[in-house]
């Protein structure tokens, strides 16, 4: 049986000085195959190769990297691992080659950044190892999918920005809405039918409890260099957690495709 283990929690940190874009990354064991789930951006490049060399894992020993969606917080380690494939939807990987311009999270270098890699597409309901499939969760982005992974625990889904935290599901949709609204309201109720656990893009994993959750693994952060006033005092403010209001990016209107 596939199992899974957080490599990289995700984070859904923001400031008015831009977003951090720390994506979870999971780990998947298939017998003797070991496949990562997202791999996050550059700015997580050597904690994430520090994190698996902790678990006896080499570069070279990772044999598939599936992405959730090829939004730049997601795909730009893929390079770490010379050996993988990439397995993505056809929609996804069509997409990267000439994004929506308004779409700053696909950057119009995305596909160079994949295509070096061989790629295998997988299409909703596809299995891609022992008791794992992906289930098509598009409208964050064009063809998000969800890593379905049959456990003895009930169905984990590894869900990317479909359903990017815990506060999505009362939002009943994700954060950030690149593609298409209806479509991503579409996906989140998918998600919370079919799965028990959720790994998601930008949090903590929970379990799926009564339409709610609860999280089934604890979390922290350290914030170690800010910016220092002429007079010594931290030129940082922390301000109270922002509401969690989707927001439905001019590129989610299709009259701007
Ligand atoms: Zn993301
Ligand atoms: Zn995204």
């Amino acid at each position: 049986m596939t199992t899974v283990e957080t490599v990289l929690q995700g984070f859904g940190i923001r400031t008015d000085e831009g977003t951090l874009g720390f994506c979870g990354v999971t780990l998947l064991r298939d017998a003797g195959r070991l496949l990562l789930v997202d791999v996050g951006h550059v700015g997580r490049r050597a904690l994430l190769l520090e994190r698996l060399q902790a678990k006896g894992i080499a570069p070279d020993d990772i044999d598939a990297v599936v992405l959730t969606h090829a939004h730049w917080d997601h795909c730009l380690n893929v390079d770490c691992f010379p050996r993988a494939r990439v397995i993505i939807s056809p929609a996804e990987h069509e997409y990267t080659r000439s994004p929506h311009q308004l779409d700053w999270a696909t950057p119009a270098w995305t596909h160079a950044v994949l295509d070096r890699h061989p790629i295998q597409e997988v299409r909703d309901g596809e299995e891609i190892a022992d008791g794992v499939s992906v289930m098509a969760t598009p409208g964050h982005s064009p063809g998000s999918q969800t890593v379905l992974v049959r456990t003895a625990d009930g169905m984990i889904g590894i869900v990317g920005d479909a359903l990017p935290s815990s506060g999505s599901i009362a939002a009943g949709l994700p954060d950030n809405v690149f593609w298409d609204e209806d479509a991503a309201r579409t996906s989140v109720s998918r998600i919370v039918e079919r799965c028990a656990i959720v790994y998601p893009g930008h949090d903590r994993a929970f379990r799926i409890r009564n339409g709610g959750f609860e999280y089934i693994e604890s979390t922290r952060i350290t914030f170690s260099r800010f910016p220092e006033m002429a007079d010594g005092a931290m030129g940082a403010t922390f301000a109270a957690s922002a509401p969690r209001v989707p927001i439905i990016y001019p590129s989610a209107r299709r009259s701007a495709v």
